[in-house]
């Protein structure tokens, strides 16, 4: 059993994984980089390490650095959080090298599910179905071309190596295909090192459904339902909710037993998101995240479990706390990522908070890393806060994501709050009535 974490991450996830140790009485080190020295991650951990400069690269991307605060702490385990190094297969090795636990799946896990093309081929392996496009990567322009006929366009260019929306070009003629194609290659490169990219069909109305799952590394895995999360803007998630308003119980089961038994074959240990592209009934996988999502919460609340405390008791070696059988559905839940951004361009808005006020009562949750007085660094995510609602159904959770988010108050920085309220006037929200490209159009007409 573990005694004592690092966590090697920042902001609200880093106070996440802090809250599920403590429960757990296990102690917690920070890492913080000199422009976190005030953060409420290091305020409550247990114990905390300066590793570098502001700059990511320096500090919360510093392999070398999170070693020795380990080494420094007596530290047994390091949770990744999402982003930063979370999905870094060396990063995993090394720690293994050091005698230390990911917690987190093998480096093998995150090597083949990193690379798209990889992940793709590995699903269709196991019998999960893939958005129709090139058989791999695509090397020339030429090639890119011959499928864009085959397919039809518009066609989706994409970095093998891509991530958080970057590295991805839609084509919708021919004529548009050489400037698409160069830029995805060109943005897989500077941003990932890798500029090998593959081509899919680009769907006109699909939804967002992503499957949560979770193994114990010992062949066993159970799928906790889909999180539906269409409303992107720029291919980011800004709105996530659990269950899908447009999914049943029937197409749960059967796409949740596929995605399990997938991960239960491949020994996968720890959570993992299976991400589709849903259209006409028919579910059309796009990538895995071999990591804890953003947006974990929505499934935490209407299954009732903690899905780091699991993360870390497979990571210790333990069986799941829980079976396919024990985990029932309990109501509706509905996350939204509030940024400091100011609308209508989302421009990142650092800066101090002079008044920080979280909404409380009956089915609300805030995870966030704000306080009076917090200056908030203009270096990283802009990511403040997830307001997380749960009621007995959709219209229970979406009433009181409203009343929470009139409780909210966060002074000193703009932040997208005014953009929730919009959104909830709008009939198409309470319809649940909307796809991946519902969002861009109304902020095109709104905005
Ligand atoms: P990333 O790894 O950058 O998050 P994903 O492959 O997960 O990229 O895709 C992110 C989003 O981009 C999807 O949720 C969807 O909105 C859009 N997208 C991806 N592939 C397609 C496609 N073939 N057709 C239409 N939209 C797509």
């Amino acid at each position: 059993m573990f005694d004592k974490i690092l966590i090697a991450n920042r902001g609200e996830i880093a106070l996440r994984v802090v809250r599920a140790a403590r429960e757990m009485g296990i102690k917690s080190v920070a890492v913080h980089s000199t422009a976190d020295t005030d953060a409420m991650h290091v305020r409550m951990a247990d114990e905390s390490v300066c590793i570098g400069p502001p700059s990511g690269a320096q500090s919360y991307l510093s392999i070398p650095a999170i070693i020795a605060a380990c080494e420094i702490t007596g530290a047994q385990a390091i949770h990744p959080g999402y982003g930063f190094l979370s999905e870094n297969a060396k990063f995993v090795q090394i720690i293994e090298d050091h005698g230390l636990t990911f917690i987190g799946p093998t480096a093998e896990h995150i090597r083949t599910m990193g690379d798209k093309i990889t992940a793709k081929e590995t699903m269709i392996a196991l019998g999960v179905p893939c958005v129709p496009g090139s058989p791999g990567g695509v090397p020339d322009l030429e090639s890119a071309l011959k499928i864009g006929e085959e397919f039809g366009y518009p066609v989706i260019i994409k970095a093998t190596a891509g991530g958080g929306g970057k590295g991805m070009k839609v084509a919708n003629s021919a004529a548009e295909m050489e400037v698409a194609f160069r830029t995805a290659r060109a943005e897989g490169k500077s941003n990932f090192g890798n500029d090998e990219v593959y081509i899919e069909k680009y769907l006109m109305t699909p939804r967002h459904i992503e499957i949560q799952v979770f193994g114990d590394g010992k062949g066993r895995a159970v799928h906790l339902g889909e999180r539906d999360c269409s409303l992107q803007r720029r291919h980011q998630k800004v709105f996530e909710e659990a269950p899908g308003p447009s999914i049943s119980p029937e197409e749960r089961a059967k796409i949740g037993k596929l995605c399990a038994d997938a991960v239960a074959r491949i020994n996968y240990i720890g959570a993992g998101t299976i991400e589709f592209l849903y259209e006409n009934g028919e579910f059309y996988f796009i990538e895995m995240n071999t990591r804890l999502q953003v947006e974990h919460p929505v499934t935490e609340a209407i299954f009732g479990v903690d899905l780091v405390r699991e993360q870390i008791r497979v990571a210790e070696g333990l069986p799941m706390s829980f079976t396919q059988d024990d985990l029932v559905i309990n109501g509706h839940a509905i996350e939204v990522r509030i940024n400091a951004e100011k609308l209508p361009d989302f421009a990142p808005c650092p800066g101090r908070i002079t008044q920080y006020h979280a909404p409380g009562g009956l089915g609300v949750r805030m995870d966030s890393a704000l306080y009076d007085g917090y200056s908030i660094p203009p270096y990283y995510d802009s990511l403040i806060g997830k307001l997380i609602v749960h009621g007995r159904d959709r219209p229970e959770a979406l009433a009181r994501l409203q009343r929470a988010l009139g409780e909210l108050i966060v002074d000193g920085v703009d932040t997208t709050v005014p953009l929730f309220h919009a959104l909830l006037a709008e009939e198409d929200i309470h319809s649940g009535g909307y796809n991946i490209h519902w969002l861009e159009k109304w902020l095109e007409a709104n905005f």
